[in-house]
């Protein structure tokens, strides 16, 4: 199974991607991801952990890579009891691995103390998009390790904001910034609910603004607060909007269904009082598969607007 899920994807040329996206493979619970020669996977229940090494042996005769890491730390293995734990299964892994993604952008991926299994591999295609769209002032909050910021750069814009409260995911992402030689990237350590909020009341204007913020609703009881929140950054970023400008704005929380995401930016732009115009509906790159009868693939939901006015 593992091999057929690598065969769906032989058509991509970025040397990092998700090989077997659990349920949306077949495989519940299994995570393997291709970072160049390396792989990195998560074996989140007990009963994948009761053919461990089966699993592992698959992933050796499918991918040879020159090293296997266990991202088995995510907090979902806690349900089973399971140790939260970064292993290495066989091989070596180095921290950072060089990626490269279309076209020609270079970031380092960090396997082992990276968020996921270090990097945010869903939104591989979605950053190609917005990398079209780069023109003048970009801005790209919840930044991380820049992976916008810098599809925006080589796109061609001018001057890219890359708003993140990490001071250690900022680094990272300038890092990125000088591999590539880009020189109008500017980091801007903060709380994007405190800078989104100061920029607009100050009437900063941005041609292309990217909201991609982490899950705020942890479970479906959060939800009210969580729908509060996207709203509140979502306004923000369209006030900042320059005439014709765009948007792209993301959640990730499974707790919030598309539904929910899209009555949230009809309210967000009703407020706003600014006519937009909805591009285009997108999800997570298509080697996260989306199966139609289960919801929870479907955890990324984004939209691509444009201000009209
Ligand atoms: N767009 C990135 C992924 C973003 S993940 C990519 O494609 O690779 C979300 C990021 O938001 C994380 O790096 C997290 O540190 C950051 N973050 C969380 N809360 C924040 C806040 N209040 N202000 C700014 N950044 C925040």
């Amino acid at each position: 199974m593992v091999a057929a899920a690598l065969e769906r994807r032989r058509r991509i040329t970025d040397s990092a991607y998700r090989v077997v996206h659990a349920e949306g493979d077949g495989l519940p619970s299994l995570i393997v991801d291709r970072y160049g020669e390396y792989a990195v996977a998560q074996l989140l229940s007990a009963g994948l952990e009761a053919v461990r090494d089966d699993v592992i042996a698959a992933i050796r005769e499918t991918l040879a890579p020159r090293g296997l890491l266990l991202r088995n730390d995510a907090a979902v293995r806690e349900r089973e009891r399971l140790p939260r734990e970064v292993t290495l299964a066989f091989g070596e892994v180095p921290e950072p691995i060089e990626i490269e993604e279309a076209p020609g952008i270079r970031y380092l991926a960090a396997p082992w103390t990276g968020q996921k299994t270090g990097a945010f591999l869903d939104q591989r295609e979605n950053r190609r998009l917005v990398g079209t769209m780069a023109r003048g002032r970009c801005l790209d909050a919840f930044a991380y390790h820049g992976g916008f910021a810098l599809h925006l750069a080589a796109g061609g814009a001018t001057e890219v904001v890359a708003v993140e409260t990490s001071a250690e995911a900022a680094s990272h992402l300038q890092r990125n910034a000088a591999l590539n030689g880009f020189t109008t990237i500017r980091t801007v350590e903060a709380n994007a609910f405190d800078w989104l909020k100061e920029a607009a009341a100050a009437g900063e204007r941005f041609d292309v603004v990217v909201l991609d913020p982490p899950a705020f609703a942890r479970d479906r009881r959060s939800l009210p607060r969580a729908l509060a929140g996207y709203k509140e950054v979502n306004l923000r970023a369209i006030q900042l909007l320059a005439p014709g400008g765009i948007l792209f704005t993301v959640s990730c929380s499974h707790h919030v269904h598309r539904g929910d995401f899209f009555t949230m930016l009809a309210d967000a732009a009703a407020d706003s009082g600014r006519r937009l115009q909805l591009l285009e509906i997108r999800g997570a790159a298509a080697d996260h598969p989306e199966i139609v009868t289960i919801p929870e693939t479907g955890y990324l939901k984004a939209a691509l607007l444009r201000a009209v006015d």
